[in-house]
């Protein structure tokens, strides 16, 4: 019985190559220390998994920034932009793509699927001149090889890749992206070829896009794309790997009709109909690669109910042809436990990383030969039961209190003009009111504060009296730019999600469980294992500290839940919408302290509620639906006069925007600088909004500060659109990555914009 594992994370277990890749890029170090460290990498991932007892053991999901851009390296797309001449493509050219350079900016990047993993969107035209300009693939086949490895070289799909790519600038928006086909397989047939002749034996098209809702003409692709390739691949056994949801039926049937097609790979966790559409007809003679084991979570397997899946799917394709593997890339998942030995024993029973993961795959298909690793299966059987009984996962209050939600839809009872009406009475503010979204600039000396209190090197008070400082200049700050709705700043904390977390019974941290987000950059995502409750209030005391220092009305600022949800690694036991429910409740219980604590504005931020949107458009209803509720369910409770603010860092809007109207938030304020008015296009075309709007003003991701002309001239075309008492006046999101040499004149611009065009209206 075989194992295979679909790829895996190439950071490293301490984020080795993001430290490389900084350390490179800052000049400090050499593109051959960046090699050895990535050789080395790669070297210890083989031998691991090799190791382990894996047979198919991919290669080439080893990247220095991504595999789209590698895969656009590998065809020689690179955007006349960068000015590459030919031949292979070396670091420099690379990493302009990816992060541009002194003269021409970086490529788009954008999300991988719905992961928080973001790939490099290829640029493509008729004109684009295809070469095979990157041999990445067939050596690092060739460097496992040498190491006593032989791998599956893994490559992006054809098909994937075009679908994934957009049209070039200046080309027309329409512009065919899968007429290239034709002009990309020619470069597969060379890499195959060659790969053929390294000895590679096996070869994987990663083609998640199988995946999506597709279009005929698109489904038809893929049968051209590999009825094209055949001739060149036989010989050779392609294993098409799809991941992250089902596969539709009609998309089933062509997939595995595919003739030069040998195996599929198929993710059975989050893939709910993958077992059915495999027991209504699976093609004798074919391999089936059994994604059992999640690559999206950090869950240990429950390897025996793994086990009788895997047991009746061999009853289906045969016992030769089962080869047990991962629901998609471990990519997506931390590391390696090894590096937690902080971590509370009972939690770390319960989880597994990529390496453990490794482990897991093993053991199934040791145990479908008849191998069993008795004390493995017996040790994971026992941590899977004490998860289940486990009373720090269950808090029966917290149960019930989110059962009883399920039958009331949870809206405020005045309507949104009505309430505004009633805040604006108590809050006296001006037309296009200013705001600023809720953290400040966060200096190396604030962070060296945080980071001594929590290492217990300071004291609380010393650590309360340091931020409070902060609090106060941040406050002097916005009252001399004279800013209508003020903010605390957000010095106390780390990052949005973290900050909950740390708070709310049911989270564990990790010091090392990192996720590549994009290039060198990771994610550390918290752990919900448990039921959701907030022992005490989270925000309370600095809001109120920080309200007492000022008469202007300071908003208080809490994570949605569904950002808290989305931006964690969640429990697997229980449906996704009851743990926001959940949180929801935690947040609902903030909400009505700050209320009674005076806080009359409250801004609840859902920067990631539309990334937690569904691959599939029928299952996009549902969610939505939940997620809007849990929202509403945070300040159901709180007076006419309270307002309620959301935020959202996202421009890609338009599609759910009755959703947002849905929430029924007071006041939303949502990016909208960089995506040419994307947003304002949906109130163009007579989409009603009532409640308070602030689409931002400047784009707070780049150093450059916005004219007051500019900005004054962004409300207008918003006042074209939407009525004039509705509209607030603030930046596209936070203020934390940026400095004060930046913000203090940004601000000055925005708030000057801003009265300029109250004399005049
Ligand atoms: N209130 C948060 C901040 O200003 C919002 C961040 C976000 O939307 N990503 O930092
Ligand atoms: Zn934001």
């Amino acid at each position: 019985m075989a194992s295979h594992i679909v790829g895996y994370p190439r950071m490293g277990p301490k984020r080795e190559l993001k430290f490389a890749l900084e350390s490179f890029w800052d000049g400090k170090s050499s593109a051959e220390d960046l090699e050895r460290v990535a050789t080395d990498l790669r070297g210890s991932i083989w031998k691991q998994m090799s190791e382990a007892g894996i047979k198919y053991i991919p290669s080439n999901t080893f990247s220095y920034y991504d595999q789209v851009l590698d895969t656009t390296a590998m065809l020689g797309a690179v955007p006349p932009r960068y000015n590459w001449t030919g031949g292979e493509i070396g670091f420099s050219t690379y990493f302009s793509m990816a992060r541009g350079n002194a003269s021409v900016p970086a490529m788009e990047m954008t999300k991988w699927f719905d992961t928080n993993y973001h790939f490099i969107v290829p640029e493509l035209g008729p004109d684009v001149k295809f070469s095979y300009a990157s041999h990445k693939a067939v050596n690092e086949y060739k460097e496992a090889k040498l190491l006593g490895v032989d791998t599956v070289p893994v490559l992006i799909g054809p098909v994937t890749y075009l679908l994934l790519s957009k049209p070039a600038k200046g080309v027309e928006k329409t512009f065919p992206l899968l007429s290239l086909l034709d002009k990309i397989l020619p470069i597969y047939k060379e890499v195959v070829a060659e790969l053929k002749a390294a000895g590679a034996s096996w070869i994987q098209f990663d083609e998640p896009t199988l995946v999506l809702d597709l279009e005929s003409h698109q489904l038809e692709a893929f049968t051209k794309a590999y009825t094209e390739l055949e001739s060149s691949l036989s010989g050779l056994n392609v294993l098409v790997e799809t991941y992250f949801a089902d596969v539709p039926e009609a998309t089933f049937k062509t997939l595995t009709s595919l003739k030069g097609v040998c195996g599929f790979g198929f993710d059975l966790v989050r893939g709910t109909k993958t077992l059915d559409l495999i027991k209504s007809g699976f093609p004798s003679g074919k391999y089936l690669f059994a994604g059992v084991v999640d690559g999206r979570n950090i869950w240990a397997n429950d390897l025996s109910a793994s086990l009788t899946t895997l047991q009746s799917l061999e009853g289906i394709v045969g016992k030769d042809k089962l080869v047990v593997s991962t629901s998609c890339s471990l990519l997506h998942t931390a590391v390696d436990l090894v590096n937690e030995p902080k971590l509370d024993k009972e939690i770390k029973s319960w989880l597994a990383f990529a390496a453990q993961k490794v482990l897991e795959v093993n053991a199934l298909a040791k145990a479908l030969s008849g191998q069993k690793d008795e004390a493995f299966f017996s040790a994971n059987a026992q941590a899977q039961a004490s998860r289940k009984s486990s009373p720090r996962v269950t808090n029966e209050a917290v149960q019930k209190a989110a059962a009883a939600l399920k039958g009331s839809d949870h809206r405020r009872a005045t309507n949104v003009s009505a309430r505004l009406d009633a805040q604006q009475k108590k809050l006296n503010l001006p037309i296009l009111p200013t705001t600023t979204i809720g953290s400040f600039p966060q200096t190396i000396e604030l962070r060296r504060v945080r980071r001594e209190y929590k290492a217990n090197k300071i004291s609380e008070e010393e650590y309360i009296k340091s931020i409070k400082e902060e609090i106060s200049k941040v406050v002097k700050l916005q009252e001399e730019l004279d800013i209508d709705v003020l903010v605390h700043g957000e010095p106390e904390r780390n990052d949005m999600v973290e900050y909950f977390g740390e708070q709310l019974s049911g989270f564990a941290f990790t010091a090392n469980g990192w996720v590549q987000s994009y290039g060198s950059r990771c994610v550390k995502p918290p752990i919900i294992y448990g039921d959701v409750s907030r022992p005490k209030p989270m925000t309370v005391f600095w809001s109120t500290a920080a309200q007492s220092m000022t008469k202007r009305p300071m908003k208080g600022m809490l994570t949605g839940p569904v950002t808290i949800l989305n931006w964690s690694f969640v429990r697997n036991d229980q449906p996704r919408f009851e743990t926001c429910y959940q949180i929801a409740l935690a947040i609902k219980n903030e909400v009505e302290d700050l209320e009674k604590a005076g806080i009359t504005v409250i801004q609840i931020d859902e920067a990631a509620l539309r990334e937690g949107l569904p691959l599939r458009k029928a299952e996009h209803a549902f969610y939505l639906d939940w997620a809007v509720h849990s929202f509403r369910i945070t300040n159901v409770g709180v007076q006419d006069t309270t307002q309620i603010h959301t935020h959202m860092c996202y421009s890609n809007f338009n599609d759910i925007i009755h959703s947002i109207i849905n929430m029924d938030a007071d006041v939303i304020t949502i990016e909208n600088s960089r995506s040419d008015e994307k947003l304002l296009s949906v109130f163009r075309e007579g989409v009603k909004y009532g409640a308070g709007i602030g689409p931002g003003v400047y784009d707070i991701h780049s150093p450059r500060i916005p004219s007051t002309e500019e900005i004054a001239d962004r409300i207008n075309k918003m006042l074209a659109v939407l009525e004039t008492n509705i509209l607030w006046v603030n930046p596209d999101c936070g203020l934390k990555t940026r400095k004060y040499p930046e913000v203090k004149p940004a601000l000055e611009n925005m708030v000057a914009a801003a009265k300029q065009l109250r004399t005049k209206l």
